[in-house]
């Protein structure tokens, strides 16, 4: 009978996998449905950012950043990590909310600054930038998701853990392990349903496409999170191309079987995200789309993850709402701590309590303009 089942092969269970390894937990099995990294974590645009409203999610981005930064060294992998900058910007009513997180950021180490008037031409001059606030990151950067995941596994695999691809658990009870992980993203609550706990996961679609730079733009722009009525983000990438998606939490309330999610993004979307872009970086104007995808968010009530026992042998770590990848490092030591120690010392987990959803205790978000934690 394996020590530890960890029951999906996305970023979290991978890195999960890993930790546990690493704190010297020895019969360690993973089992993945479908592929390593085959779920959304494969389609997320991966941003490291540590621009959040609550200090412990800025301490686990931040340990993510670090881990990403530094992956061959310390996992043995490529990551992928490219730094880009990152800009986020919200309307200028929402100035006091921006400086507030700001110095959250600043407050636990991170380097981030409200950007005074003036200096946002220094980083990228041809943003429309009226009404708006702004917040610059320069260490953020966005990861090749699946190589991180892979990295993670294959990490896993030389400790000793064994990876069982095509494996889907059906039956939480028949893995006879001394303790079940189940990091399996919006498929989550059917399987904690089998040991009594409700996991309150919606699966979001979300749509991303693929904007292709017309001639003549330039150098490419930093990462930028437009948190105004445009509620755009987009993330450069190589070859003149920006990936687009929205930051809308209505999107949200639009819900679908994870199985049954659509692979491209619809005509509307991309022409809604077009309209968008442009007003933002009136210098995209003349590019086009290159393609588009979608995957799932899964996310709770308040678009915190849930990490905790859930029953008696059984830890979750699921529910991340569209921005866990750069959270994986900490999620897997502290998930690691957890099983191993009981509890987890790297961080307090309370605030990512799995029972505050019965409790009705939802984590707060001080954010004024975005629920994204
Ligand atoms: C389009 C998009 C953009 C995003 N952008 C960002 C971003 O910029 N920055 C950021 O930090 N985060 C971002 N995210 C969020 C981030 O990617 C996710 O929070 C993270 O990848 C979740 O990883 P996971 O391992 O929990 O879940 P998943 O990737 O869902 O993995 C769960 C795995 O479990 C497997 N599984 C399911 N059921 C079973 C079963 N019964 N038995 C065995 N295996 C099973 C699935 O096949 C899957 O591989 C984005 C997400 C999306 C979709």
């Amino acid at each position: 009978m394996p020590e530890v089942a960890v029951v999906g092969g996305g970023v979290m269970g991978a890195s999960i996998a890993y930790h546990l390894a690493a704190a010297g937990v020895d019969d360690v099995v993973l089992h993945e449905r479908g592929a390593i990294g085959s779920g959304p974590t494969s389609r997320s645009t991966a941003v490291v950012r540590l621009h959040y409203s609550q200090p412990l999610v800025v301490r686990m981005a931040a340990h993510g950043l670090r881990v990403f930064a530094s992956f061959r060294e310390t996992v043995g992998a490529v990551s992928g990590f490219t730094r880009t900058g990152l800009l986020v910007a919200a309307p200028e009513s929402e100035r006091a909310a921006l400086e507030r997180n700001v110095a959250v950021g600043r407050g636990e180490g991170a380097t981030t600054e409200l950007l005074p008037a003036g200096a946002l031409v220094e980083i990228e001059p041809r943003l429309a930038a009226e009404g708006l606030a702004f917040a610059f990151e320069p260490e953020a950067g966005y990861c090749d998701p699946y190589l991180v995941t892979a990295g993670f596994a294959e990490a896993a695999r030389r400790a000793g853990v064994r990876i069982e691809e095509g494996s889907p658990v059906k039956s939480l009870s028949a893995l006879d392990a001394g303790i079940v992980v189940v990091a399996a993203g919006p498929w989550t609550p059917a399987l904690l349903a089998q040991v009594g706990y409700e996991l309150p996961v919606r699966a979001a679609p979300t749509e991303i496409g693929r904007y292709r730079l017309p001639g003549g733009f330039g150098s490419l722009p930093p990462t930028v999170a437009d948190f105004s009525a445009r509620q755009l983000y987009f993330v450069p990438k190589p070859d003149g191309v920006l990936e687009v998606g929205t930051l809308d939490p209505e999107h949200a309330e639009r819900t679908v079987d994870p199985d049954e999610c659509p692979e491209g993004a619809s005509r509307e979307t991309l022409a809604a995200f077009g309209d968008a872009l442009v007003s933002l970086l009136p210098a995209a104007a003349g590019g086009h789309w290159r393609g588009s995808w979608s995957a799932v968010y899964d996310v709770t009530p308040d678009w915190h993850p849930a990490i905790g026992h859930v029953a008696e042998g059984v830890i979750v770590a699921a529910g991340f709402s569209g921005h866990g990848f750069k959270l994986a490092p900490a999620v897997g030591a502290a998930v690691a701590e957890l099983v191993r120690d009981g509890r987890s010392t790297s961080y307090d987990l309370g605030l990512l309590d799995p029972g505050r959803f019965a409790r009705g205790d939802l984590v707060a978000t001080t954010y004024g303009y975005s629920v994204l934690g």
